[in-house]
């Protein structure tokens, strides 16, 4: 099986209980955060934690590469305002020096908003400037940018706007991109049928680049396609439905990378994964 599929999993009580919520659902995939994620500052984590993480991780059978940690829903990279901008770049930086520590690869994030205050253009610079800086002091792991609904001033929510930090990043063998699937709809770009799933992948590919997707969050969406509101729906439950997961499932682009659920009602998750997996078509 070349898909690998699982959720947003809890690591309450410590990091190392992900991997086992991850193989409790079924997981081959897991996404997590690594402090909690309403807070600037956390302690380090210490070497018991790292090692029992790196336990449970082999336990669960789940390579590095499939997991995709989350940073801080604080940080804000592109932030007009220069201490509040440096206070995000540190705790930025801190967030990739823990995914080295738990010998992770890739840390999904927020491109960051520029809260009206300065242009698109200047904002995405900020952005690709505070990546540069941190790629410089870290080692090992990839910057995986996620396009986001465009609710408020949020960028990355038009390819454009990837392609455009991307560009600017020095060290391009580690910088990614994470599609999610209920961002991209409300954003404008329709994955309903089969003709629209393919125009709107096309478009990913000649303006992002296949060769950057590193990860995909798989969320059904509440609001309508274009409405700009991030507001997730289980799986097949949304106004995208299932058929474009049926896409997805059996589309080779996606193959050897996390597809991660952040599904509102984790009751199900198995379930979901297990709905998923059932929509590959046997060749
Ligand atoms: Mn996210
Ligand atoms: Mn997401
Ligand atoms: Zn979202």
């Amino acid at each position: 099986m070349s898909k690998y599929v699982g959720a947003h999993v809890s690591a309450a009580g410590g990091v190392f209980n992900a991997p086992l919520n991850a193989m409790a659902i079924g997981a081959r995939a897991f996404a997590l955060f690594t402090k909690n994620q309403r807070q600037w500052v956390a302690k380090d984590l210490d070497t018991a934690t790292i090692d029992l993480f790196k336990e449970n991780l082999e336990k669960s059978g789940i390579a590095p590469r499939h997991v995709l940690p989350h940073d801080s829903y604080l940080i804000n990279l592109g932030h007009p305002e220069e201490e509040k901008r440096s206070k995000s770049l540190e705790a930025f930086v801190d967030e990739v020096h823990r995914c080295e520590l738990l010998g992770l690869e890739k840390l999904n994030f927020h491109p960051g908003s520029h809260l009206k205050k300065i242009d698109e253009s200047l904002c995405l610079d900020r952005i690709a400037e505070a990546m540069n800086i941190t790629l410089n002091q870290t080692q090992g792991v990839s910057l995986v940018l996620e396009n986001t609904a465009g609710q408020g001033s949020n960028l990355g929510w038009k390819f454009e706007h990837l392609a455009h930090i991307i560009d600017k990043i020095e060290d391009k063998s580690r910088v990614g991109v994470c599609i999610d699937t209920c961002h991209m709809f409300t954003a404008g770009y329709d994955i309903r049928t089969k003709e629209a799933y393919d125009i709107s992948m096309a478009e990913f590919g000649n303006i992002v680049g296949f060769e950057y997707l590193q990860g995909m969050h798989l969320n059904d969406s509440k609001p309508d396609l274009g409405s700009h509101v991030d507001r997730h729906e289980s799986i097949g439950k949304g106004k995208i439905g299932l058929e474009a997961f049926r896409y997805i499932m059996n589309d080779e682009r996606m193959d050897d990378i996390p597809l991660i659920l952040e599904t509102i009602d984790e009751t199900i998750w198995a379930q979901e994964i297990r709905l998923l997996y059932s929509l590959q078509e046997m060749i």
